[in-house]
């Protein structure tokens, strides 16, 4: 098997805030590619991308599966990112591998809470990027509003390429200057006529948005552009990629997925105008050392890859990863450097292709693709899988903080083995999932993003594993910050009882604390002023030290929780020769922190949604009261006609159950999401 030519391949993805319309935009491409041989409806739980179970009840998609969708001589290979905000890192995790994205929104809600999210996260890998608006066959959508909140909310640069026609008969493609219709019965027939002339000039405007931005990255277009000449389509189409690979433009194209309107005219365009991985600047990583390196994608070159996903496959232990450089082969050895370790060891023994819930076994994979992989039992989320010769670190993926804690106990005591069996696996599949132990009540405690994370963790154990388990309510994470400024001090001295007699230990410290501003994180300063003049600390006391001063990050002052946005600063330490060994400065240091910090007092922090609640106009007047009751903070509510957007900060703990009570205010109309976005007083 030789390696694939990669600039015949598209990895993308298709992001959006959730009920956008995601699914069943991949239904139609998987459809139209001939990928799939019918549409599975979101509606009828019949989806071919959302296999799992749990998903197909829900009508939501969970969990990036990768799929692909053979498209004019090319594969467009479609890595599935979940849409509710419960899972943004699945969303960052499949973003890190893709050399491309879709941006779906709903042609009347325009940008949303997640749709900044994903773009975000798209900006951070510096994603090229195109938009579907989408839904444009609902009373309210405006192409035009779309594309202005897109310039407002997310300072993007879309450039209508398609723009749907008012009455649904079709689109008009701005570059090549046709009316395209979607006949057949799903659509699946394009008829393509020049664009009536009529037609073309109502759109001189959008035409002249979308010349502007295909000289963006041209100059030779630039002039012409401005000197108010016609560019050809290959002219244009040629500077719509330089313009959007470097990220400098967004092509918009317009339609209905459910309507099966303008979805061809996409796929032509991520064919046209996004990546091939030859098209991805290298890279970057670490040496082990922690110099930084960049990896070109070569295929012969020492192995490097990401692995991004661990899943459960047949009851076995799964990851996918994607190559960046070299190739893998069955049995190959890969060595798995983290920082501050020897690298791992272990063999790749299965190699698969993987399409949706299919796979096929590779004798060779090389740079650019997507592979799963059997037989590895360490590697995880984040891991570079390296050749041993050649050992380096690719950029990792953060993971969020899980925010709320649900108890957890099996159904009969007899299942409690099984119990500790499925949460490890759960676990490994899922980096937001933590399992942990109560200290204070031994209960066992399920940590994940939220309230449907956990209910969706729930099921699955039911369903996929068949464990009954009783639920706690759920609980939020806490944080400690000082409520000031504070200084503590502590002479510590023992005497220890050693085989050949009486040894002292003895060290004295002053430590000081201070809140910081929000957000700013955990500040150690740990460079004493020493006594007695002139003293200096061997290295192992340095550590002995700065292990002190850290020594309490775990529990606060007021209620036991972490610590955060607060300055430690290791004022004074003074020696007593021989006597302050490493173990007596840590004490010291720590003893005069633990002081410093109860003259202080603590301040409880709770994880404060960022939350974006649409009603319809009668009912925004009980919807706002209701939310005040809750202490949120109304940041604003945006008037979009028949409905409002309500903008506001509230506390997680404030918000449980708020699904059902905000169904009730509205009659099931009212929606919301929120998404954390940081730990404060409330
Ligand atoms: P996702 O959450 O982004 O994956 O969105 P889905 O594909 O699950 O769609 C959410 C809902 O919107 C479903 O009820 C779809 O049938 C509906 N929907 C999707 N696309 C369109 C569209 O183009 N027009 C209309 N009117 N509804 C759509
Ligand atoms: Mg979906």
């Amino acid at each position: 098997m030789k390696a694939p030519d990669l600039s015949l391949l598209r990895i993308i993805g298709i992001a959006a805030h959730v009920d956008a319309g995601k699914t069943t935009l991949t239904e139609r491409v998987l459809y139209y590619t001939g990928a799939s041989h019918k549409i599975g409806e979101v509606h009828d739980g019949a989806a071919h991308m959302d296999y799992l179970a749990e998903e197909r009840a829900h009508g939501i998609t969970i969990t990036s599966a990768v799929t692909k969708a053979p498209w004019q001589g090319h594969t467009i290979q479609l890595v599935d990112t979940p849409g509710h905000v419960d899972f943004t890192i699945e969303v960052e995790r499949a973003m890190r591998v893709l050399d491309g994205c879709v941006v779906v929104l709903d042609g009347v809600r325009g940008v949303e809470p997640q749709t900044e999210t994903v773009w975000r996260q798209r900006q951070k890998f510096q994603l090229p990027a195109l938009f579907f608006v989408n839904k444009m066959d609902r009373p309210g959508a405006d192409y035009g509003r779309a594309l202005d909140s897109l310039r407002k909310r997310l300072q993007a640069e879309p450039a209508p390429v398609t723009l749907p026609l008012a009455d649904g008969s079709g689109v008009v493609h701005l570059i090549e200057r046709q009316l395209l219709r979607f006949g057949g019965e799903q659509g699946e027939q394009v008829s393509v006529e020049p664009c009536p002339d009529a037609l073309w000039e109502q759109f001189a405007e959008q035409r002249e948005a979308l010349h502007l931005a295909a000289a963006e990255a041209d100059e030779a277009l630039a002039d012409r552009v401005l000197a108010g000449e016609e560019p050809s389509p290959e002219e244009l189409w040629r500077g719509l990629r330089a313009a959007t690979l470097a990220g400098r433009v967004q092509p918009c194209f317009g339609g209905s997925a459910l309507r099966n309107l303008g979805v061809q005219p996409l796929l032509d365009a991520v064919l046209r105008l996004l990546p091939s991985p030859l098209d991805r600047p290298p890279s970057p990583a670490l040496s082990l050392a922690g110099e930084p390196l960049t990896v070109a994608m070569e295929a012969t070159a020492p192995l490097a890859a990401l692995a991004f996903k661990v899943q459960l496959w047949d009851g076995r232990r799964h990851v996918f990863a994607r190559i960046y450089r070299g190739s893998l082969a069955p049995g190959d050895t890969v060595a798995i450097p983290r920082p501050n370790a020897e690298p791992l060891r272990e063999h790749a023994a299965r190699v698969f292709d993987v399409d949706a819930g299919k796979r096929s076994r590779l004798d060779r994979a090389y740079a650019g693709q997507i592979i799963l992989l059997a037989g590895l039992r360490y590697a995880s989320t984040g891991d570079s899988l390296c050749d041993p010769e050649a050992p380096l670190i690719l950029e990792r993926i953060d993971a969020r903080e899980p925010v709320l804690s649900l108890a957890i106990e099996p159904a009969s005591a007899d299942s409690e083995k099984k119990l500790l069996e499925v949460l490890d696996k759960l676990e490994q599949e899922d980096p937001t999932l933590q399992v942990l132990e109560d200290d204070e009540t031994g209960q066992r405690l399920l940590r994940g993003m939220g309230e449907l994370h956990l209910q969706m963790v729930l099921e699955r154990m039911q369903r996929e594993f068949q464990l009954e388990v009783r639920a706690g309510r759920p609980r939020v994470a806490l944080r400690e910050t000082v409520a000031a400024a504070a200084t503590g001090e502590d002479h510590f001295q023992r005497l220890l009882e050693l085989d050949r007699g009486q040894s002292e230990v003895r060290a004295r410290a002053r430590v000081g604390v201070r809140p910081l501003e929000r957000r700013a994180g955990i500040r150690v300063l740990a460079e004493p002023r020493l006594l007695p003049e002139g003293a200096e600390l061997t290295p192992l006391q340095a550590e002995a030290v700065q292990q002190g001063a850290r020594d309490l990050l775990g529990s606060g002052p007021q209620e036991g929780a972490p610590l955060q946005d607060l300055e430690i600063r290791v004022e004074e330490v003074e020696l007593f020769g021989a006597a302050s060994s490493p173990e007596a400065l840590r004490a010291a240091v720590s003893r005069a922190l633990r002081k410093a910090l109860q003259a202080a007092g603590g301040v409880l922090l709770r994880p404060i949604m960022r939350t974006e609640v649409v009603v319809p106009e009668e009912n925004l007047g009980t919807v706002l009261g209701d939310l005040q009751a809750r202490q949120a903070l109304i940041l604003d509510t945006e008037d979009q006609g028949a409905t409002h957007v309500i903008h506001c900060d509230a506390a997680l703990d404030r918000l449980l159950g708020y699904t059902t009570e905000l169904r009730s205010l509205t009659h099931g109309r009212g929606q919301f999401s929120m998404e954390f976005d940081r730990f404060d007083q409330a």
